[in-house]
Protein backbone atom coordinates (compact mmCIF):
# COMPACT_ATOMS: atom_id res chain seq x y z
CA UNK A 1 0.00 0.00 0.00
CA UNK A 2 3.11 2.46 1.20
CA UNK A 3 5.33 1.00 -1.61
CA UNK A 4 4.68 4.34 -4.28
CA UNK A 5 6.07 6.30 -0.93
CA UNK A 6 9.53 4.78 -0.68
CA UNK A 7 12.14 6.92 -2.83
CA UNK A 8 16.11 6.04 -2.41
CA UNK A 9 15.65 4.90 1.60
CA UNK A 10 13.19 7.71 2.36
CA UNK A 11 9.44 7.32 3.29
CA UNK A 12 8.04 10.30 1.44
CA UNK A 13 4.61 11.44 2.38
CA UNK A 14 2.71 14.76 2.64
CA UNK A 15 1.21 16.14 5.86
CA UNK A 16 -1.42 19.12 5.96
CA UNK A 17 0.11 22.99 6.82
CA UNK A 18 -2.66 24.79 6.94
CA UNK A 19 -4.88 24.59 3.83
CA UNK A 20 -2.56 23.66 1.73
CA UNK A 21 0.17 20.20 1.81
CA UNK A 22 3.53 20.10 2.91
CA UNK A 23 6.14 17.19 1.80
CA UNK A 24 7.90 15.00 5.08
CA UNK A 25 10.31 12.24 4.29
CA UNK A 26 11.20 9.68 7.32
CA UNK A 27 14.28 7.07 6.70
CA UNK A 28 13.45 3.69 5.88
CA UNK A 29 15.86 1.09 5.38
CA UNK A 30 17.41 -0.08 1.88
CA UNK A 31 14.89 -2.49 0.63
CA UNK A 32 11.92 -0.78 2.37
CA UNK A 33 8.36 -2.56 1.88
CA UNK A 34 10.19 -5.76 0.22
CA UNK A 35 8.24 -8.66 1.66
CA UNK A 36 10.95 -10.80 1.89
CA UNK A 37 13.10 -8.38 3.75
CA UNK A 38 9.87 -7.57 6.74
CA UNK A 39 10.20 -10.86 7.70
CA UNK A 40 13.26 -9.87 9.59
CA UNK A 41 12.43 -8.64 13.27
CA UNK A 42 14.58 -5.74 12.83
CA UNK A 43 14.15 -4.53 9.53
CA UNK A 44 10.45 -5.01 10.24
CA UNK A 45 10.34 -3.10 12.89
CA UNK A 46 12.36 -0.26 11.61
CA UNK A 47 9.73 0.14 8.97
CA UNK A 48 6.93 0.04 11.29
CA UNK A 49 8.70 2.88 13.75
CA UNK A 50 8.50 4.97 10.08
CA UNK A 51 5.12 4.09 9.27
CA UNK A 52 4.14 4.88 13.02
CA UNK A 53 5.78 8.37 12.93
CA UNK A 54 4.55 9.19 9.49
CA UNK A 55 0.71 8.51 10.79
CA UNK A 56 1.47 10.45 13.78
CA UNK A 57 2.30 13.48 11.71
CA UNK A 58 -0.25 12.97 9.50
CA UNK A 59 -3.27 12.55 12.64
CA UNK A 60 -3.71 16.36 13.51
CA UNK A 61 -4.59 16.97 9.69
CA UNK A 62 -7.13 13.35 9.93
CA UNK A 63 -8.86 15.23 13.18
CA UNK A 64 -9.34 18.43 11.33
CA UNK A 65 -11.00 16.33 8.35
CA UNK A 66 -13.83 14.91 10.51
CA UNK A 67 -15.65 17.44 11.99
CA UNK A 68 -17.98 16.51 14.74
CA UNK A 69 -15.06 13.58 16.27
CA UNK A 70 -12.94 14.40 19.34
CA UNK A 71 -9.30 14.75 18.90
CA UNK A 72 -7.61 11.20 19.09
CA UNK A 73 -4.56 10.86 21.73
CA UNK A 74 -2.30 9.31 19.35
CA UNK A 75 -2.53 8.07 15.54
CA UNK A 76 -2.44 4.89 16.28
CA UNK A 77 -6.20 5.00 17.75
CA UNK A 78 -7.42 5.92 14.02
CA UNK A 79 -6.96 2.50 13.86
CA UNK A 80 -8.70 0.83 16.59
CA UNK A 81 -11.62 3.52 17.36
CA UNK A 82 -12.10 4.70 13.37
CA UNK A 83 -11.74 8.05 12.53
CA UNK A 84 -14.36 9.62 14.35
CA UNK A 85 -14.97 9.09 17.58
CA UNK A 86 -17.22 11.40 20.55
CA UNK A 87 -14.91 10.48 23.49
CA UNK A 88 -11.64 9.16 24.00
CA UNK A 89 -12.24 7.15 26.92
CA UNK A 90 -11.42 3.80 24.52
CA UNK A 91 -8.31 5.16 23.85
CA UNK A 92 -7.23 6.57 27.63
CA UNK A 93 -8.20 3.04 28.79
CA UNK A 94 -5.67 1.41 26.67
CA UNK A 95 -2.88 4.01 27.08
CA UNK A 96 -3.15 3.46 30.93
CA UNK A 97 -2.78 -0.37 31.06
CA UNK A 98 -0.05 0.03 28.62
CA UNK A 99 1.36 2.53 30.91
CA UNK A 100 0.99 0.10 34.05
CA UNK A 101 2.46 -2.63 32.58
CA UNK A 102 5.82 -0.41 31.22
CA UNK A 103 5.99 0.96 34.80
CA UNK A 104 5.65 -3.15 36.34
CA UNK A 105 8.24 -4.34 33.33
CA UNK A 106 10.65 -1.12 34.45
CA UNK A 107 9.85 -2.22 38.41
CA UNK A 108 10.59 2.04 38.61
CA UNK A 109 7.80 3.79 40.97
CA UNK A 110 8.21 7.57 40.16
CA UNK A 111 9.36 9.53 43.11
CA UNK A 112 7.23 11.49 45.05
CA UNK A 113 7.49 15.47 43.78
CA UNK A 114 7.13 18.51 45.90
CA UNK A 115 3.71 20.54 45.62
CA UNK A 116 3.21 24.30 46.79
CA UNK A 117 1.41 22.55 50.07
CA UNK A 118 4.44 22.02 51.22
CA UNK A 119 4.04 17.77 50.97
CA UNK A 120 6.07 15.89 48.03
CA UNK A 121 3.39 13.19 46.77
CA UNK A 122 3.05 10.67 44.36
CA UNK A 123 -0.05 9.42 42.09
CA UNK A 124 -2.28 7.47 43.88
CA UNK A 125 -2.74 5.18 40.57
CA UNK A 126 -0.13 3.40 38.28
CA UNK A 127 0.96 4.47 35.15
CA UNK A 128 0.40 7.92 34.96
CA UNK A 129 -0.52 9.90 33.42
CA UNK A 130 -4.15 8.84 34.45
CA UNK A 131 -7.04 10.46 32.89
CA UNK A 132 -9.95 12.77 35.24
CA UNK A 133 -12.96 13.13 33.28
CA UNK A 134 -14.94 15.10 36.35
CA UNK A 135 -13.71 17.47 38.75
CA UNK A 136 -14.62 20.02 41.55
CA UNK A 137 -17.82 22.00 40.77
CA UNK A 138 -19.65 19.84 38.59
CA UNK A 139 -23.66 18.66 39.45
CA UNK A 140 -24.38 15.27 41.71
CA UNK A 141 -27.83 14.07 41.78
CA UNK A 142 -29.15 17.06 39.36
CA UNK A 143 -27.38 19.84 41.09
CA UNK A 144 -28.56 19.17 44.59
CA UNK A 145 -25.41 19.25 45.68
CA UNK A 146 -21.89 20.15 44.07
CA UNK A 147 -19.24 17.50 43.01
CA UNK A 148 -16.10 18.00 45.52
CA UNK A 149 -13.25 16.10 44.46
CA UNK A 150 -11.58 14.42 41.78
CA UNK A 151 -13.04 11.55 39.15
CA UNK A 152 -10.02 9.30 38.28
CA UNK A 153 -11.25 6.75 35.57
CA UNK A 154 -9.70 3.43 36.56
CA UNK A 155 -10.60 -0.20 36.91
CA UNK A 156 -11.85 -2.18 39.77
CA UNK A 157 -9.37 -3.81 41.75
CA UNK A 158 -6.84 -1.39 40.83
CA UNK A 159 -3.98 -0.57 43.83
CA UNK A 160 -4.92 2.59 45.69
CA UNK A 161 -1.66 4.05 46.98
CA UNK A 162 -1.33 6.76 49.68
CA UNK A 163 -0.26 10.40 47.76
CA UNK A 164 2.20 11.56 50.45
CA UNK A 165 3.50 10.22 53.98
CA UNK A 166 0.84 10.36 56.67
CA UNK A 167 -1.13 8.41 59.22
CA UNK A 168 -4.54 6.99 58.23
CA UNK A 169 -6.97 9.08 59.88
CA UNK A 170 -10.25 7.06 58.72
CA UNK A 171 -11.45 3.65 57.16
CA UNK A 172 -14.87 2.55 57.39
CA UNK A 173 -17.75 3.24 55.43
CA UNK A 174 -20.04 6.91 54.35
CA UNK A 175 -23.27 6.61 55.24
CA UNK A 176 -26.16 8.84 53.85
CA UNK A 177 -27.29 11.79 55.16
CA UNK A 178 -25.68 13.65 58.30
CA UNK A 179 -24.99 10.66 59.73
CA UNK A 180 -21.25 10.03 61.27
CA UNK A 181 -18.87 7.61 58.57
CA UNK A 182 -18.50 4.60 60.55
CA UNK A 183 -15.16 2.86 60.90
CA UNK A 184 -14.41 -0.50 59.97
CA UNK A 185 -11.01 -2.83 60.31
CA UNK A 186 -10.20 -4.39 57.22
CA UNK A 187 -10.08 -8.00 58.84
CA UNK A 188 -13.91 -7.02 59.47
CA UNK A 189 -15.08 -5.36 56.07
CA UNK A 190 -16.10 -9.09 54.73
CA UNK A 191 -18.26 -9.93 57.83
CA UNK A 192 -19.90 -6.46 58.71
CA UNK A 193 -23.31 -5.85 57.56
CA UNK A 194 -23.17 -3.32 55.14
CA UNK A 195 -25.69 -0.62 55.56
CA UNK A 196 -27.23 1.43 53.12
CA UNK A 197 -23.69 3.20 51.65
CA UNK A 198 -23.62 7.34 51.51
CA UNK A 199 -22.14 8.45 48.02
CA UNK A 200 -18.58 7.74 49.25
CA UNK A 201 -19.14 3.96 49.84
CA UNK A 202 -16.24 2.35 51.77
CA UNK A 203 -13.42 4.90 51.99
CA UNK A 204 -10.17 5.86 53.06
CA UNK A 205 -8.60 9.35 54.35
CA UNK A 206 -4.89 9.78 55.26
CA UNK A 207 -3.99 12.80 57.56
CA UNK A 208 -0.55 14.08 56.24
CA UNK A 209 0.38 17.10 58.00
CA UNK A 210 -1.33 19.68 59.94
CA UNK A 211 -4.78 20.70 58.29
CA UNK A 212 -4.01 18.56 54.98
CA UNK A 213 -5.94 15.53 54.45
CA UNK A 214 -6.23 13.00 51.12
CA UNK A 215 -9.47 10.50 50.84
CA UNK A 216 -9.72 8.03 48.52
CA UNK A 217 -13.10 6.52 47.84
CA UNK A 218 -15.66 4.32 46.36
CA UNK A 219 -13.22 1.25 46.99
CA UNK A 220 -14.05 -2.01 47.25
CA UNK A 221 -12.31 -2.88 49.50
CA UNK A 222 -9.37 -1.55 52.02
CA UNK A 223 -6.42 -3.24 53.88
CA UNK A 224 -5.42 0.03 56.56
CA UNK A 225 -6.63 0.49 60.20
CA UNK A 226 -7.53 3.63 61.74
CA UNK A 227 -4.06 5.36 63.35
CA UNK A 228 -1.59 3.00 60.75
CA UNK A 229 1.12 4.85 59.60
CA UNK A 230 1.84 5.35 55.52
CA UNK A 231 4.40 6.06 53.40
CA UNK A 232 3.69 7.67 49.85
CA UNK A 233 2.96 5.25 47.50
CA UNK A 234 1.45 2.29 49.95
CA UNK A 235 -1.22 0.31 48.99
CA UNK A 236 -3.92 1.62 51.23
CA UNK A 237 -6.96 -0.65 49.00
CA UNK A 238 -8.69 -1.15 46.26
CA UNK A 239 -10.61 0.66 43.27
CA UNK A 240 -14.20 -0.07 43.23
CA UNK A 241 -17.67 1.92 42.90
CA UNK A 242 -19.17 1.70 46.82
CA UNK A 243 -21.43 4.33 46.82
CA UNK A 244 -21.68 4.95 42.99
CA UNK A 245 -25.17 5.67 41.28
CA UNK A 246 -24.32 5.08 37.96
CA UNK A 247 -20.99 5.70 36.65
CA UNK A 248 -18.25 2.92 36.42
CA UNK A 249 -15.76 2.16 38.53
CA UNK A 250 -13.33 5.05 39.60
CA UNK A 251 -11.44 6.64 42.03
CA UNK A 252 -12.83 9.69 43.76
CA UNK A 253 -9.97 11.80 45.10
CA UNK A 254 -10.64 14.50 47.39
CA UNK A 255 -7.61 16.66 49.48
CA UNK A 256 -8.69 18.83 52.15
CA UNK A 257 -6.44 22.11 53.57
CA UNK A 258 -7.58 23.19 56.50
CA UNK A 259 -10.62 21.94 56.54
CA UNK A 260 -11.47 23.11 52.60
CA UNK A 261 -11.55 20.53 49.95
CA UNK A 262 -9.50 21.79 47.00
CA UNK A 263 -8.90 20.76 43.36
CA UNK A 264 -6.51 18.03 43.04
CA UNK A 265 -5.35 17.94 39.86
CA UNK A 266 -3.15 21.24 40.15
CA UNK A 267 -1.56 19.59 43.01
CA UNK A 268 -1.07 16.43 41.43
CA UNK A 269 0.33 18.26 37.95
CA UNK A 270 -0.18 17.40 34.53
CA UNK A 271 2.65 14.73 34.71
CA UNK A 272 0.46 12.51 37.48
CA UNK A 273 -2.97 13.41 36.03
CA UNK A 274 -4.92 15.10 32.93
CA UNK A 275 -7.46 17.11 34.14
CA UNK A 276 -11.04 17.45 33.68
CA UNK A 277 -10.66 20.72 31.36
CA UNK A 278 -9.24 18.17 28.73
CA UNK A 279 -12.23 15.57 28.55
CA UNK A 280 -15.37 15.74 26.89
CA UNK A 281 -17.02 14.09 29.52
CA UNK A 282 -16.46 17.70 31.77
CA UNK A 283 -17.73 19.70 28.84
CA UNK A 284 -20.28 18.24 28.63
CA UNK A 285 -21.18 18.00 32.32
CA UNK A 286 -20.16 22.06 32.18
CA UNK A 287 -22.95 22.21 29.66
CA UNK A 288 -25.42 20.50 31.41
CA UNK A 289 -24.37 22.74 34.25
CA UNK A 290 -24.62 25.67 32.28
CA UNK A 291 -28.48 24.62 31.02
CA UNK A 292 -29.46 24.17 34.90
CA UNK A 293 -28.61 26.88 36.14
CA UNK A 294 -30.28 29.11 33.38
CA UNK A 295 -33.47 27.31 33.68
CA UNK A 296 -33.21 27.99 37.24
CA UNK A 297 -32.98 31.66 36.25
CA UNK A 298 -35.50 31.60 34.46
CA UNK A 299 -38.48 29.65 36.64
CA UNK A 300 -36.95 32.61 39.66
CA UNK A 301 -37.83 34.93 37.21
CA UNK A 302 -41.30 33.86 36.20
CA UNK A 303 -42.27 33.11 40.19
CA UNK A 304 -41.23 36.60 40.65
CA UNK A 305 -43.29 37.86 37.86
CA UNK A 306 -46.17 36.06 39.20
CA UNK A 307 -45.52 37.56 42.88
CA UNK A 308 -45.63 41.47 41.71
CA UNK A 309 -48.82 40.28 39.91
CA UNK A 310 -50.61 38.66 42.49
CA UNK A 311 -49.44 41.92 44.53
CA UNK A 312 -50.43 44.38 42.16
CA UNK A 313 -54.09 42.58 41.91
CA UNK A 314 -54.22 42.71 45.34
CA UNK A 315 -53.92 46.48 45.75
CA UNK A 316 -56.85 46.95 43.30
ZN1 LIG B 1 -16.45 11.82 42.41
Amino acid sequence: MYAANVHAAKLVYQVRAGEAWAEKTRPLPRGGLHPMLLKEPRHHLRVGAALLGMWQDQHPGIDQAFAGSVPHRSAVAHFGWGDVVHGTGGEDRALTARRRLIERYLDQRPAPHPTPLGIAVVSPLEGTPRVAPSGPGEDRDQGARAHRGLDIDATTGEPVRSLADGVVWFAGFDLPGRVRPQPVPPEELAHTPRPPLGAGGLFVCVRHTEGIFSCYMHLSSYRVHINDRVKAGDCLGAVGRSGVKSSGSHLHLEIHVKGDAVDPAPILGPELVIPPQDTVAHDLAMQSKKMRLKHERRARWRAHLAARKDAAARRE
